[in-house]
């Protein structure tokens, strides 16, 4: 069965002399665990991440650039760090045929650069979409200046990973402070990236754009659990907003989900269900998640063996023409 894994992060040495990742504790304790060094493994795009690969029989790795990415930058500098990790990523792309893709890293500050460094990954990379690290420095994405990303997205027919970062500093302070432990991949990333979302899905985003198309990594940042709530709560506000749609439909014709980091069968269940097994695709979030447990996790799942090639590979290779 041929494995594509959608959510498997990268550094370059560009990005680590920036100071954006760091060997921090937190890194530490979980590479001991795992068996690896994660701040390493992030940095290599060759004979090591292949090893690890074929290990544990993944074929292709789908590659962004490791959060925050090139978003804590402005003006040129944003442009200099996203061409520097997209070039780096398409080299490894024809260093091992077949076996990597990419998402682009866009310098999001710069909405109009940005809409340009997509078109070039797409079309003279060969790259797959685009992963965007969460609030663009505390602005979120449903801003109009951030839609003609939205707009190139929808023209290419690229889809747009809205990848977790740390929460919004005001949400940081409310619900974080003294629970700093909370913040990230334990709770903050989820509430982070799923208010973000319902931020982009109410601005009427998908009204503008009908055939945009998002993925959301960790089963859905917790939306296949709330969405018929949330649906019967906001039907109403939705339609004196202007907005065309309601929660529940916006879900089913924009929205997909990876399975990345979240090894949780009732949770899988439940994202099953509500969002149906052709909008689930395989990811690991490598390194900081070990190859070896998203497989026995694809692997041990109680589907049919037909589901389980559409989440391996069959959905990927539709929604990002592989
Ligand atoms: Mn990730």
């Amino acid at each position: 069965m041929r494995i594509i894994a959608l959510e498997e992060h990268c550094s370059t040495p560009a990005y680590i002399a920036e100071g954006m990742i760091k060997p921090v504790p937190s890194l530490a304790e979980r590479s001991k665990r795992f068996g690896y060094q994660i701040f390493d493994e992030l940095a290599d795009i060759g004979p090591s991440r292949i090893k690890y690969m074929d290990a544990s029989g993944i074929d292709v790795q789908v590659l962004s650039l490791v959060q925050p990415g090139s978003q804590n930058f402005d003006g040129a500098k944003a442009l200099a760090i996203s061409q520097d990790a997209n070039d780096t990523m398409a080299e490894a792309c024809r260093k091992y045929p077949g076996r990597f893709a990419g998402f682009a890293t866009l310098p999001v500050s710069e909405p109009e650069v940005a809409v340009k460094e997509l078109e070039r990954c797409v079309n003279e990379l060969g790259f797959k979409g685009a992963l965007i690290n969460g609030h663009q420095q505390g602005e979120f994405l449903d801003a109009k200046k951030f839609w003609p990303i939205f707009e190139a997205a929808e023209a290419l027919d690229v889809p747009i990973y809205l990848h977790p970062t740390a929460p919004h500093p005001d949400a940081y302070k409310a619900y974080f402070d003294g629970y700093e432990e909370l913040h990230r991949a334990g709770w903050g990333f989820m509430i982070d990236t799923s208010c973000h979302f319902l931020r982009i899905m109410f601005s009427g985003a998908f009204d503008a754009y009908p055939k945009l198309k998002f993925i959301l990594g960790h089963l859905g940042e917790g939306l296949p659990f709330a969405m018929h709530r949330l649906d019967d709560h906001t039907r109403n506000a939705a339609k004196r907003k202007g907005l065309k749609k309601t929660a529940l439909e916006y879900m089913r014709d924009n929205v997909w989900v990876t399975t990345s980091g979240n090894w949780y069968e009732p949770a899988f269940v439940c994202t099953m269900m509500a969002m149906g097994v052709d909008k689930i695709l395989f990811a690991i979030d490598w390194p900081y998640e070990p190859n070896t447990a998203g497989m026995a996790f694809l692997n041990k799942l109680s589907i049919s063996d037909g589901d389980r090639e559409k989440i391996a590979h069959l959905n990927a290779e539709k929604l990002l023409k592989m």
